[in-house]
């Protein structure tokens, strides 16, 4: 069975004094949870993260990589720099960085083919805009996207990502996608990439409307941006992917 995963996106939010106490709110109160928990903060907070929650059960991930080792690549960092901060996962791919930094297919393809070569497990994001939505294109878009960024993957390879569906009308818009629209999306992604890899849902997420989609059986669970924010919010979304995994134990599909 699938673990379900929840992965906070904090973008380029918080300050470090805010960092330490959601740090010592939330490994305090996750002990006694079976889902994977990931923070993925801004790189100047890497360190400070991944030392106050060393101990706890809590995952650290980064926002982005580059496509490089080293070299003169002014302001990029380095998948190699990122494991000195035990991160574990890393976002790529991120519609942010596709629209604002026109990030390509080709460069996220790059980026994850690093990424595993360092080990560290790539959360690829994909997702169509709202004029693709509305023409009803949303199926051919993302399969494209899927099969570009990873073009050139062994099927071992294809089987270490993440996949989070997030389409791109939904997020930080408080306009969420229905549980059933996003798991169709979600099964064809599954039948293109593979029946084994964990793949989430993302778009304005929050724990009073994560219920619905965080119980069919194929999302996995949830990236999460704005409401990964405050720690009693995370927490209780937290909270929704553990009764859904406890569900699936007691009625295994
Ligand atoms: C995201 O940034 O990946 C995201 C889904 O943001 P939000 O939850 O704020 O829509």
């Amino acid at each position: 069975m699938r673990k379900k995963i929840i992965i906070a996106n904090w973008k380029m939010n918080l300050k470090l004094s805010e960092v330490i106490d959601f740090s010592n709110k939330l490994s305090t109160k996750l002990s006694n949870k079976e889902v994977d928990v990931v923070i993925c903060p801004p790189f100047p907070y890497l360190g400070t993260l991944s030392q106050a929650l060393k101990s706890t059960r809590i995952s650290i991930g980064a926002q982005n990589m580059f496509y490089k080792e080293e070299g003169a690549y002014t302001g990029e960092v380095s998948p190699k720099m990122l494991l000195d901060f035990l991160v574990r996962y890393v976002i790529l791919g991120h519609s942010e960085r596709r629209q604002v930094f026109k990030e390509t297919n080709e460069d996220v393809n790059l980026k994850i083919k690093l990424a595993l070569k360092f080990n560290l497990i790539p959360v690829l994001c994909v997702g169509e805009n709202l004029e693709t939505r509305e023409k009803g294109g949303q199926e051919d878009y993302v399969r494209n996207q899927l099969l570009n960024s990873t073009k050139d993957l062994g099927q071992n390879d294809l089987e270490k990502l993440i996949i989070a569906y997030e389409p791109i009308w939904a997020i930080g818009t408080g306009r969420i996608c229905s549980g059933e629209d996003a798991n169709k999306i979600i099964k064809m992604i599954r039948k293109t990439i593979s029946e084994k890899i964990r793949i989430l849902y993302g778009g304005s997420i929050k724990s009073d409307n994560f219920n619905e989609h965080i119980n069919y059986p194929d999302i996995d669970g949830g990236l999460v941006g704005g409401a990964s924010l405050k720690p009693e919010e995370f927490l209780r979304i937290i909270d929704l992917a553990n009764n859904a995994h406890a569900q699936n134990l007691s009625h295994p599909v």
